[in-house]
């Protein structure tokens, strides 16, 4: 029978909440444990899929195709054993939608149609669903306490306390504890406040993360066990670390599994999280550095680029080498030369994926910078289709654009899939703009490299899976051309053989890749492409030195 911890956050956002519960997942995974973990965003949207990274952050993309929030990417990050799904995520909107389309169809019969108990008995039955199967589920609110929105959320959370027993459920508080340093003192008051107004909706934590800038010593401890109701070794502090991957060591410090396990009534062999210790050891203890610059539109907010990010740290760990992330908005790259020469300080470049025709020639004049200068350029997506554009244009001489850009591009060597699929040969333009949500090729798709190619030599197999979220493709009907000048076809998608990725075997390391190889990185494993394109770096980085 699961289990489930449910996971609140309160006195400000951005805590890390969702990093916490996942290094909780990693420990108890440690421990033998199968475990699986649940976002709740009590937002309307549907799903995040139409929601714009400024404000949210990368969407994160499920091997089953969701488009999810990103703290999906931290559990899937800290789990080994366990893939998130569908299930995994789900919003208000969706609840609401759920619950409307029933009421619709008459399945209320006449009844009339509630928050309780019609919206929270929904919440609680995909709840319940996305845990079975699994000896312990980590449901993760979004929101702060005191939000209008979560609050369905939370007296769901409420009713399933009851209905599971203290033996199968319990609550986790994620707080702050600011010091103020005018005063010199610890404050654990918000805290106070935080679990009176958990406690005012009916919820009583069982556990308290304690996050703070600075350490919060042991009478602050015993001062907010005693104002929370929560056992004192119950109150676990967690102070800013040098990398999140130390965090699973923290919360196995102040034995957080075993009150978890205690609770429970679970026998479960001792963590080992030595996998951590080495993770954490390379990651602090690198012996160079190498600059990677990002060229792309969201550069304020690195939380849009998340999982290349730490794709990029994870290679890092792989090779032992520090990198350093230089963004370049893309934007301002078009005409700021200034710019240009800070990117010609970076080791290699990368151009992400992304939406619309904003900076489009920044990221083009990057690519032209790095494919002419023998950089070591990746392009992930979108950064794919622009360097194919970009090779068409300035080695071919063709016109050439993505549809997304210019629907009467005269060259569309990027174009909506059915454009191509037209048995005439005519360009046909699909309107599936009405809907701007599951329009996407989206999800893991299995891909054929081609035998000799320098992604088959990097994955080392014929087959790949790897994840996708993107509408155009590239033309097929470009495919000779392109391969003639230079720039080759290292895989088709074994299902439709549209194009998957291209490289320039007369450089040392130029791959563009139309799905996001970024999703499936992790700290422990790391992923053969970021690997490779990291190695590349440092290579350019020892060759620019010598020269
Ligand atoms: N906008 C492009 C497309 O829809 C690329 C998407 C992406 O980079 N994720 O195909």
């Amino acid at each position: 029978m699961t289990k489930f911890i449910f996971v609140t956050g309160g006195v400000v956002s951005s805590l890390g909440k969702g990093i916490t519960a996942a290094s909780l997942a990693a420990v108890l995974e440690a421990r033998g444990l199968k475990v699986t973990m649940t976002k709740m965003d009590p937002y309307i949207n549907v799903d995040p899929g139409t929601m714009s990274p400024f404000q949210h952050g990368e969407v994160f993309v499920t091997e089953d195709g969701a488009e999810t929030d990103l703290d999906l990417g931290y559990y899937e990050r800290f789990l080994h054993h366990s893939k998130m799904s569908k299930t995994n995520n789900f919003t208000s909107g969706r609840i609401y939608q759920t619950v409307l389309n029933k009421e619709r169809r008459g399945d209320y019969l006449g009844g009339t149609v509630q928050v309780i108990p019609h919206i929270t008995d929904e919440i609680k039955h995909r709840i319940r669903a996305s845990g079975e199967g699994y000896d312990i589920a980590i449901i993760e609110i979004g929101g702060t306490v005191g939000d209008i929105e979560s609050l369905p959320f939370m007296e769901a959370v409420r009713q399933m306390q009851v209905e599971l027993g203290r033996n199968r459920a319990m609550l986790m508080h994620l707080t702050l504890v600011p010091y103020i340093s005018s005063a010199g003192e610890t404050k654990t008051k918000p805290t106070q406040h935080s679990v009176k107004e958990l406690r005012s909706i009916g919820l009583q934590p069982d556990v308290l993360i304690c996050r703070s800038e600075h350490a919060i010593g042991e009478d602050n401890r015993r001062k907010i066990a005693l104002f929370t109701n929560v056992e004192e070794r119950a109150v676990i502090l967690c102070e800013d670390a040098d990398s999140i991957y130390q965090i699973p060591r923290t919360l196995h410090e102040q034995d957080l599994d075993d009150i978890i396990l205690e609770r429970f009534g679970i026998e479960a062999p001792e963590a080992d999280l030595s996998d951590w210790d080495k993770v954490v050891d390379r990651l602090l203890n690198a012996e160079g550095k190498v600059t990677v610059a990002i060229v792309g539109k969201y550069v304020e907010l690195p939380d849009a680029y998340k999982s290349i990010n730490e794709a990029l740290l994870h290679a890092g760990i792989t090779h032992k080498t520090k990198v350093e992330i230089d963004y370049i908005d893309a934007e301002a790259l078009e005409t700021d030369d200034s710019l240009m020469q800070q990117l010609q300080q970076a080791d290699a470049i990368l151009v992400p994926g992304g939406f619309g025709e904003r900076g489009k020639l920044g990221k083009m004049r990057a690519i032209t910078y790095a494919r002419e200068n023998n950089v070591p350029f990746l392009g992930i997506c979108l950064g794919m289709q622009l360097a194919v554009i970009e090779f068409a244009t300035n080695k071919l001489g063709l016109k050439a654009d993505s549809t997304e850009f210019d629907r009467q591009a005269p060259e569309p060597i990027i174009g909506l899939i059915t454009e191509w699929l037209d048995e005439k040969g005519e360009l046909q333009v699909r309107n599936d703009d009405s809907d701007l949500g599951g329009t996407m090729r989206l999800g893991s798709q299995k891909a054929e490299l081609v035998e000799g190619s320098k992604l088959h030599q990097i994955y080392g197999s014929k087959f790949i899976n790897e994840r996708h979220r993107h509408r155009y493709e590239m033309n097929n009907r470009y495919i000779e051309p392109l391969e003639a000048a230079g720039m080759s076809i290292s895989g088709y998608s074994a299902k439709q053989h549209l194009v998957e990725s291209v490289e320039i075997a007369d450089h040392p390391w130029f791959i563009g890749v139309q799905f996001h190889p970024e999703f499936t990185s992790s700290p422990r494993t790391g992923h053969p492409l970021f690997a490779s394109f990291i190695e590349a770096a440092i290579k350019n980085q020892k060759q620019a030195h010598s020269a």
